[in-house]
């Protein structure tokens, strides 16, 4: 994955570099910036425990009231999309203290 993306960084910079003008040059450079920063971003989100994992690895935190943060032990968790509001790739983020908790989706 990281040797695809620098082919594609190259990929987009050589384009730039060809077309010869400026204007060329910095779309290709603010593209190969995007791709790059989506790429962490999936990066982050796959290090990120499923919720299966988050469950097994912090038993202690599963009370009767449900799911509950590691940290501040708070049962309040919202989930963002990763990318946008819809994206179905998903973090679990404590409402109180703001610990990423775990990822859903795919
Ligand atoms: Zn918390």
């Amino acid at each position: 994955m990281k040797l695809l993306l620098f082919f594609m960084v190259v990929l987009f910079l050589g384009v730039g570099f060809i077309l010869g003008d400026f204007f060329g040059l910095v779309i290709s450079t603010i593209f190969s910036f995007s791709l790059y920063k989506y790429y962490l971003m999936i990066s982050k989100w796959k290090n990120l425990p499923t919720l299966d994992d988050y469950l097994y690895e912090n038993k202690s935190n599963q009370l009767k009231k449900g799911i509950t943060c590691i940290k501040c032990s708070s049962n309040s968790i919202k989930n963002w999309g990763i990318n946008s509001v819809n994206d179905t790739k998903r973090s679990h983020i404590c409402n109180h203290c703001g610990t990423i908790l775990y990822r859903s989706g795919n």
